[in-house]
């Protein structure tokens, strides 16, 4: 199995990364935040909920997130692998994955951070915003509170994976597919070495 975690503050091109990586290596996506953003658009009680933490640049609940990521788990356990993209968010998540891995005699293969300046951030978000339809890109203030959001809440999240020897950073500027090539660079060697 290769079980992949792909991370990095709001911004840092994980989404456009996954899915070249879920590509060339056949594992199985899963955005928390896209899966978010579809129950939000089925126009459901519980999309509502999600939109007003979302809309605010807040989480939402652990439990909720988390019995969607094992149901993807669960349901893919067979195949070649995963990518995780937006989970975990909190230490209390990654303990959680790790619990829930184990389980299932699986664990995490390795976590993969794009490193991406504050001001490119939210250079990029903003622009994202003209098209992508998301409240949360549009406005500053809200940009704000998710790249605060990610400092307070989800950075410590590095340090629990560098305790594992798991982590692995690459720089996330350049085009879409020179960051890739580095990507790639790094998944390759850690595939070798796993095989
Ligand atoms: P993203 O598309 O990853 O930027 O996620 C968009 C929004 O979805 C975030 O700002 C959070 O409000 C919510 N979200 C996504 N993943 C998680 C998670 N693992 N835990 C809590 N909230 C999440």
């Amino acid at each position: 199995m290769f079980n992949v975690v792909i991370f990095g503050p709001p911004g840092s091109g994980k989404g456009t990364q996954s899915l070249k990586i879920k590509e060339k290596y056949g594992l199985i996506h899963l955005s928390t935040g896209d899966v978010l953003r579809d129950e939000i658009k089925s126009g459901s009680e519980l999309g509502k909920e999600i939109s007003r933490r979302i809309d605010d640049g807040n989480f939402v609940p652990d439990e909720m997130i988390q019995e969607m990521v094992i149901k993807f788990i669960l349901s893919n356990k067979d195949g070649q692998g995963f990518i995780l993209d937006g989970f975990p968010r909190t230490t209390s998540q990654a303990e959680w994955l790790d619990n829930r891995l184990a389980e299932i005699n699986q664990e995490l293969t390795l976590f993969l951070s794009l490193e991406v300046s504050e001001e490119e951030l939210k250079q990029r978000i903003l622009s994202r915003g003209k098209f992508s339809g998301r409240e949360d890109d549009r406005n500053e203030e809200i940009i704000e509170t998710r790249i605060r959001n990610y400092h307070k809440k989800t950075k410590p999240v590095i340090e629990f994976y560098k305790q594992q020897l798991k982590f692995t950073e690459v720089n996330g500027i350049g085009t879409k597919d020179e960051i890739f090539s580095k990507v790639c660079n790094v998944l390759d060697n850690v595939k070798v070495q796993t095989v």
